[in-house]
């Protein structure tokens, strides 16, 4: 559970406190406000504050007064030529922060997202929970054997129950000289500072932080890492995300959904052959001028 008692109840007391605003809100953002998601085994991912709407996006589109809202099917079509045209400020103007709990070495993927603004638990300051990231048996796969950087066949049988026994056994010896280490409460030892300490854990152990970033960033973040090439770990946190994100701003995600996320980008080579085979023409790769990586992809694109 990635949530203690006490933790649930103080995000049970934050949630029941409501207040009035002349803000603009989200109905469907308002439900997750605060609520702890659960993702992997000790991770979370919630709401904590946000601004703006699918009004705020075509409000500022036209540079409105009052709430800029024309009708709705007026809002959803501007929205899709938005998002269509690559006129990506107006979505800059909506604003998530989330709260995040999360393996380190998911971390080390999702900071490389420069266009956010991040605070991290200091394991300086602080000691870390024995809480370390142990797949599920479905998800300890084997290497794949067409794509260096991913995953096949789970592993089964003796090789995937001593894999398990390798996580869990090496997590908890690290993380009990991690407190030997620290020596905390006992007065007998000087006791290792945390931020050194902390350099024996491994990078299945989780971090917490506090994440902010505009729709526009976001919506980038979740084509790269909600797509089925992004490592599991870390595409059910934005998995998770494109549910909130559906719920907070609708019409802006269902433009997302269908250009970006259901949409494909298609290179010169590639729309000249879909034009000679609409006209009849027999194209291979040979004839293409595509390689046999690109071509792979241009057929699978095309189903
Ligand atoms: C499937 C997958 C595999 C990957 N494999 C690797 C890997 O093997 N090794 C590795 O190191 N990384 C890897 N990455 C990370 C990847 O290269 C990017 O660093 C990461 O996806 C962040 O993307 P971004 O830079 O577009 O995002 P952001 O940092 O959020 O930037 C968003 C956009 O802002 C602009 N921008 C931001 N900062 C700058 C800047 N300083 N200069 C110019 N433009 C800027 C760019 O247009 C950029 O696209 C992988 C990512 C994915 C999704």
């Amino acid at each position: 559970m990635p949530l203690t008692a006490e933790q649930a109840a103080e995000i049970e007391e934050q949630r029941a406190q409501t207040g009035t605003t002349r803000r603009a809100i989200s109905e469907g953002m308002e439900e997750h406000l605060y609520k702890a998601h659960e993702v992997l085994d000790h991770g979370l991912i919630r709401v904590i504050d946000y601004m703006g709407n699918d009004s705020a996006i075509t409000q500022a589109a036209r540079v409105s007064y009052g709430k800029g809202t024309k009708a709705v099917s007026n809002d959803e079509g501007l929205i899709r030529y938005l998002m269509r045209h690559w006129h990506s400020t107006p979505f800059e103007m909506c604003e998530v922060k989330f709260h995040v709990k999360l393996p380190v070495f998911v971390a080390r993927q999702w900071i490389r997202h420069r266009t956010a603004n991040v605070n991290e638990y200091s394991a300086r300051y602080s000691i870390l929970d024995r809480e370390f990231y142990i797949p599920k048996p479905e998800h300890l796969a084997a290497q794949s054997v067409i794509n260096n950087q991913g995953r096949g066949e789970a592993l089964t049988g003796a090789e995937a129950e001593a894999v398990l026994k390798y996580l869990r056994d090496d997590s908890d010896k690290a993380y009990d000289h991690y407190e030997e280490m620290m020596a905390e409460g006992d007065d007998d030892k000087q006791g290792l500072a945390r931020e050194l300490a902390r350099m024996n854990l491994p990078a299945n152990v989780y971090t917490q932080w506090y994440w902010k970033v505009d729709l526009h960033n976001l919506f980038h973040f979740l084509r790269l890492r909600a797509d089925s090439h992004a490592q599991y770990e870390i595409r059910v946190y934005a998995e998770k995300m494109c549910e909130i994100v559906k719920d907070w701003v609708p019409a802006a995600y269902s433009a997302f959904e269908d250009y970006r996320m259901g949409g494909a980008n298609i290179s010169e080579k590639g729309l000249d052959c879909i034009r000679r085979r609409l006209a009849g023409e027999d194209v291979t790769q040979e004839n293409s001028g595509m390689s046999k990586g690109e071509w792979r992809e241009f057929e699978g694109m095309l189903g």
